[in-house]
């Protein structure tokens, strides 16, 4: 089933193929029936366009939580700096402006919450269940075990977890979205639902 979205997505820099896009899409219209829906990971706000634009539908929310100082590969020398997001005056990387740009070009804000913290800071008093967990923060094995920890436990049952950038092989890529797949699934408290490229999609059980 082909989408339809708000902007020409094509325009919006990140890390996320069409199609793992418009399974997300497909996944947070159905899971933001059963709560919001929450991001780690929004950088100029690919995904979170997909996310919000399916929340739109039946007027939940996306919570976006991005420190927006980028992640180990984004930073200056990394194979994926992007110096237009750089802030020289304060020498740090800084998606949030062309991330607001974005959300607001697709008249997504009365859909998106966006949380600019550290995922550990902003899940630390966190208390609302959600129906949608979407993981593609930080790739380091703490950072992604952090995630893992921090926000799969609010996720309610029959409601979803998914993962970006799942390697099987580590030739292809980090293994730390995969072990915390395999995490969730040794855990006994998820079900795979199914792999669309690099995105793994479970259910809370
Ligand atoms: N989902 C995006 C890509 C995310 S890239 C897309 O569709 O294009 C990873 C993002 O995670 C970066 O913007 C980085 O700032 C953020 N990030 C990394 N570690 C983080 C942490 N510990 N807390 C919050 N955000 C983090
Ligand atoms: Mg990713």
């Amino acid at each position: 089933m082909s989408i339809k979205l708000p902007i020409d997505i094509r325009n919006v820099k990140g890390f996320l193929a069409p199609h793992e896009g418009e399974a997300l899409y497909h996944l947070a219209a159905e899971a933001s029936t059963l709560g919001p829906v929450l991001e780690v990971g929004s950088y100029c706000g690919k995904s979170s366009v997909y996310l919000a634009a399916a929340c739109k539908l039946v007027d939940s929310v996306l919570f976006a939580v991005d420190h927006h100082r980028g992640s180990e590969e984004h930073q200056p020398g990394e194979e994926y700096h992007d110096p237009e997001l750089y802030d020289d005056g304060a020498q740090l990387m800084d998606s949030f402006r062309t991330f607001r740009r974005n959300i607001r070009a697709a008249e997504l804000e009365n859909w998106v919450v966006p949380v600019v913290a550290p995922s550990a800071v902003a899940a630390r008093h966190w208390n609302t269940p959600l129906g949608l967990v979407f993981i593609d923060g930080g790739h380091s094995l703490e950072a992604a075990t952090t995630d893992y920890r921090s926000w799969t436990r609010h996720i309610v049952p029959g409601g979803y977890l998914a993962i970006h950038d799942i390697f099987p092989d580590p030739a292809d890529g980090g293994q730390a979205p995969y072990d915390i797949y395999k995490l969730a699934l040794a855990s006994g408290q998820f079900e795979l639902v199914e792999m669309v490229d690099t995105l793994g999609v479970l259910r809370r059980l």
